[in-house]
């Protein structure tokens, strides 16, 4: 027997439905490479993307086809968000930091049919243009210089369509993930898995979002899903603001130009905020909601945030899981315990968000599942309905037969179900048989005002195989020595986790994602030697 309800399948086109139908007036800022500024609202979204449905059944693009985007943040590449989904297509986003032959291989192996891009990336379009064999059409956001330009492609269309309907689990999103071996692996997300991910995204203890929201998300859109917020935001019908650049000075402007009071970006980008804060003299921007997560917040930068009255959402999360998994929120006790406390709860990557099951497991046995102690580190595993099953393409599934899907991060679970990851699989140092954990190290160091970054990782070492050390950037005119970062992590971390040596260099090197390349790291220190 069935259930006696209403048969709609969740496809993300409903999400801009409501947006016009509800909030068709709230608005959807841009402010463009160029300095200049653009405004359009949740209807003139839906009538664009409208448009481009339109636009790409005149080249014959539709169900399944795969649409590529190599773009920034800004609201015509939102259209083509719902533009290429609500025309049956898979919106492929492409991240324009990777390097040559990643983009080569991820254009192919998605079977891109057409490609829109900002024309800042017109050197990328010109060098990779015959390595992109399957790619047949070009449009340029915002330019008509070598391609159509977006406006004109669709402008030429009356929005008179409909969407193309289908199943729930048909796929919409394609995120490819670059990992420090091998081909990056292709992302899959539904309609069904997208929908779900934006129900439980907006619950209070998660993206806590409303109408009243006027939002930034620095996150990029070709990264994770954008974190949700595209589909988000228009359920409730939140204000968005997009910014092409990163400059600290460009978003505080932006900020207080658009009342914006909830603002999503990585570690990086409140790192950067607070600097341009302090040398400016300015008073931190009036935002009362952030969200991060994609590497560990440091600490130091969550008392500040805190202190200024912000109310934090750390989440963990991975593109594989579409990508919000756990988030850090307020407890039932919260408000009694001491700002400190605060603090340690919002430095932890939080629970799980209701829909996603976790669990760590012995990382030399997977078999043995870890209790939720708070002391026994694992490999940890997570499931659930916006989870990846399996990679684009692959022939095997990603996840056992239970759908636990390794995530290749290192955590332990405390007993209230907190979650704290402490590595990655790849970058733990094994000292001696005993696991030392590299983020805690990072963590420590980078509360150092001099400290711009830093990274630990493992080296050679005759008595205990591995022993770390830690490679540290200076701020730029600012002085700290290896001895003094070496006090400071002592107050934090168990002796014998303190670094073996600290090393200053200029640089560390960075993963096209932006994130430390630990990999690359290790190759440059190959040859280094530790005093036994
Ligand atoms: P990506 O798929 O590029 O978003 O990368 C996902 C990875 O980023 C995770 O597997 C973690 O290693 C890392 N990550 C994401 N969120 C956090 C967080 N809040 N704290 C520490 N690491 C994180």
């Amino acid at each position: 027997m069935l259930g006696a309800m209403q048969d709609w399948e969740l496809r993300v086109s409903l999400l801009i439905d409501h947006a016009a139908r509800e909030h068709g007036s709230r608005e959807i800022v841009t402010s463009w490479a160029d300095g200049s500024e653009t405004r359009t609202d949740w209807s003139g979204i839906r009538r664009d993307a409208l448009k481009m449905v339109q636009a790409l059944q005149r080249l014959g693009i539709g169900k399944g086809d795969r649409v590529a985007t190599l773009a920034m943040n800004h609201s015509r590449h939102l259209v083509t968000w719902y533009g290429a989904t609500g025309a049956g297509g898979v919106l492929h986003t492409i991240n324009p930091r990777l390097f040559d032959d990643q983009l080569d291989y991820i254009a192919n192996h998605a079977e891109d049919r057409i490609l829109i891009y900002d024309a800042a990336f017109q050197p990328i379009v010109d060098r990779m243009r015959d390595r992109w064999t399957t790619i047949e059409h070009y449009v340029c956001f915002d330019a008509a210089d070598h391609a159509p330009a977006f406006e004109d492609w669709i402008g030429a269309e009356d929005g008179d369509a409909d969407w193309v309907q289908g199943s729930e689990r048909d796929p919409c999103m394609l995120c490819y993930t670059s990992g420090t071996t091998g081909h990056p692996k292709g992302v899959l997300f539904e309609h069904r898995s997208n929908m779900l991910h934006t129900y439980a995204a907006l619950m209070p203890q998660c993206l806590d979002l409303d109408a009243r929201a006027s939002v930034l998300p620095v996150v990029p859109m070709f990264h994770a899903n954008n974190w949700g917020f595209p589909w988000a935001a228009a359920a409730v019908g939140a204000k968005l603001v997009y910014c092409s650049s990163n400059a600290a000075e460009t978003l505080c402007r932006l900020i207080r130009q658009e009342d914006v009071n909830y603002v999503a970006g990585v570690p990086t980008v409140w790192l950067s905020l607070l600097q341009h804060v302090d040398a400016t003299g300015q008073e931190m921007p009036p935002i009362t909601k952030a969200l991060t997560g994609g590497s560990a917040m440091p600490r130091a930068i969550i008392e500040r945030l805190m202190a200024s009255g912000i109310r934090i959402a750390h989440a963990w999360g991975m593109t594989e899981t579409s990508p919000i998994a756990t988030i850090a929120f307020e407890p039932a006790n919260f408000d009694s315990l001491s700002f400190d406390e605060q603090v340690t709860i919002k430095a932890r990557q939080g629970t799980a968000l209701f829909g996603v099951e976790l669990r760590t497991v012995d990382l030399d046995d997977p078999a043995k599942v870890l209790p939720r102690d708070g002391k026994s580190a694992g490999a940890l595993q997570v499931r659930g309905p916006w989870v990846i099953k399996r990679y684009f393409k692959a022939d095997k599934d990603a996840t056992d037969a239970e759908q636990w899907f390794d995530t290749g991060d290192v955590a332990l679970l405390h007993p209230d179900g907190t979650l704290q990851l402490t590595d990655r699989t790849k970058d733990v140092i094994k000292s001696g048989g005993e696991w030392i954990s590299s983020v805690e190290l990072e963590n420590a160091a980078v509360a150092h005002p001099a400290v711009a970054e830093a990274a630990a990782i493992g080296v050679y070492h005759p008595k205990w195989d591995e022993r770390p050390i830690l490679v540290v950037v200076r701020k730029p005119g600012m002085a700290v020595t290896g001895e003094e970062l070496l006090g400071l992590l002592a107050q934090k971390v168990a002796k014998w986790w303190l670094p073996d040596a600290v090393e200053f260099v200029d640089e560390i090197p960075h993963t096209g994602t932006g994130k430390i390349s630990k990999k690359d790291l290790r190759d440059q220190f190959r040859t280094y030697r530790l005093a036994e």
